[in-house]
């Protein structure tokens, strides 16, 4: 049945954002987007500079099922609009003594290179597995449906007695500590843990499930880049009627009869809605909402921001992998810097994204695209000022040197840098904290901003900083249960 004109208003074209536009648009909802910078897609985004095309955010897309679930909801087929393309193998990764290998799917030969790193022992990468498969079963059941604060579904309890209490709980470093000897491996799969912004030493062990994920359902590149989800997510709700709108800062959310009405733009605009949807950052909220006690998420909270530099490159080297990760030589230490100090690492670990290496089309011929990445603190006093992002490039080209990365600084063609600075003023969020709050504790990683508000009825949240959390296939997965808890209260 047709909602009869009911009217919803999404503020940004994150990824959330245009996902639960395109779930709410099938249903009928009559929906206005609001995006304040120019270009959809938020931090899934993309920069061009003569001829080479640059993803801004997401590198490695897991859980593919999870974009071919709205791609149906849409009424259409993934397979029809874009091209996914598993990365094989998954990714290098070089360590600090000079240590280094393929992480690859392939299971024989992964379990030779875990033989070779544990005394010929797989039986805890195997134990590993299984612990995140079972962690897998149950977070389907529960936390990927659901937010904790809604009303549980007697199934979801019925699964939950299943949890894995043993190596299941406590701290995530701790179970990596327990199933691997290596120091590689340790350090290797601690890295996970920067998936969702949070550091290893901090984030419950339920979290296994996230190398579980990669390993079981692969790292996919779209062919084209990233960003032609987002073109693909874009033509899709044009074709429905989804009315984008660029350029359209929302200043306050308007909640004059109680609940959530409609919103306000910059450009003095007032949109009235039934339903009004925050895809911004979620503890932006209560200054929208115009509270008095509005307070941006504390440092504390906030997950990882990062430091990019986007290099397009006139020689192409053939010998590189599509991922490559290059370790610093101590992870408790840069993790203090990180959380502790809150500072830039003075050894920072250092990723680089190479999607020319397996898609020819983001080069215009020679050359390669390279998106070079080191986590740093999502502090809203930290300037980012010239100096500031000298002094850090230093440590990042130190330690890619130290790595054996080859020298490509005369090969630069074009190059653009993303601060923290730069993305929290792009994309209005605290200290450009990429995740929202940490997944630190329980309450950091499970007990997050609800889909659906509190207080404000018709407030309704999507995205990264709400439930379940930050990357996209969680954030994909944030837009169904959203767009389900609207079914479940406004009446369709
Ligand atoms: C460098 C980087 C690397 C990443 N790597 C990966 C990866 O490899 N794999 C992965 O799965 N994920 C990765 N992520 C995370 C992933 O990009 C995000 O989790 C996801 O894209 C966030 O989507 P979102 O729906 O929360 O919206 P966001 O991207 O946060 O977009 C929100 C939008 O709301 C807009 N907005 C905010 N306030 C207002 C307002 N008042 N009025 C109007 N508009 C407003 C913003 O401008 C923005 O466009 C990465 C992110 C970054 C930045």
């Amino acid at each position: 049945m047709r909602p009869a004109g009911k009217k919803a208003v999404v503020i940004g074209a994150g990824l959330g954002g245009l996902a639960a536009a395109l779930r709410l648009a099938a249903r009928g909802w009559s929906v206005t987007i609001c995006e304040q910078t120019d270009s959809p897609g938020g931090k899934m985004n993309r920069w061009e500079a003569n001829g080479f095309r640059f993803d801004t955010g997401p590198s490695l897309i897991t859980m593919p099922w999870v974009f071919e679930e709205l791609f149906e909801a849409a009424g259409t087929r993934l397979r029809d609009h874009v091209e996914m393309v598993c990365v094989h193998p998954l990714a290098e990764y070089r360590f600090d003594d000079g240590t280094r290998f393929i992480h690859t799917a392939n299971l024989p030969d992964w379990l030779t290179i875990v033989r070779r790193f544990e005394g010929g022992d797989a039986s805890g990468f195997l134990g590993f597995m299984e612990l995140g498969a079972r962690l897998f079963e149950v977070s389907k059941a529960t936390f990927f449906k659901q937010s904790p604060f809604d009303r549980p579904d007697p199934s979801a309890a019925r699964v939950l007695r299943q949890l894995p209490l043993r190596h299941g709980w406590g701290a995530y470093d701790k179970t990596v500590r327990h199933f691997f000897r290596s120091p590689q491996l340790r350090q290797m799969f601690n890295r996970y843990m920067t998936y969702v912004g949070s550091s290893p030493y901090r984030t419950p062990a339920t979290l296994s499930v996230i190398p579980f994920l990669e390993y079981a359902f692969g790292g996919w590149h779209v062919h084209g880049g990233l960003y032609r989800m987002i073109e693909a997510l874009v033509d899709l709700g044009r074709k429905a009627g989804v009315d984008l709108r660029t350029g359209a800062r929302v200043t306050a959310i308007t909640h004059r009869t109680g609940r959530a009405d409609g919103v306000e733009l910059e450009s003095g605009t007032h949109l009235d809605a039934d339903v009004v949807i925050m895809n911004g950052d979620a503890s932006c909220a209560p200054r929208l909402l115009g509270r008095r006690d509005a307070r941006p998420l504390p440092e504390t909270h906030r997950s990882m921001s990062g430091l990019m530099f986007l290099f397009a490159l006139k020689k192409t080297l053939p010998q590189a992998s599509h991922h490559t990760v290059f370790f610093s030589a101590d992870y408790a230490t840069e993790f203090r810097h990180l959380f502790g100090e809150r500072r830039f690492p003075d050894d920072p670990t250092v990723y680089i994204n190479m999607p020319s290496r397996t898609d020819r089309t983001m080069t215009p011929g020679e050359g390669e695209v390279l998106f070079v990445m080191a986590n740093a603190p999502a502090n809203d006093g930290d300037a980012w000022d010239e100096p500031m992002v000298a002094a850090a490039r230093d440590r990042v080209m130190a330690r890619l040197r130290k790595s054996g990365f080859p020298d490509f600084q005369t090969d630069i063609v074009a190059s653009t840098t993303w601060t923290p600075r730069r993305m929290a003023l792009h994309y209005d969020m605290p200290g450009g904290a990429i995740y929202g709050q940490t997944s630190h504790g329980w309450r950091g990683a499970f007990l997050r901003q609800p889909n659906r508000d509190r207080h404000v009825p018709g407030l309704y949240y999507v995205g990264g900083s709400t439930h379940p959390g930050g990357g996209t296939p969680t954030v994909l997965m944030s837009a169904a249960i959203t767009s389900d808890l609207i079914r479940r209260y406004e009446g369709l």
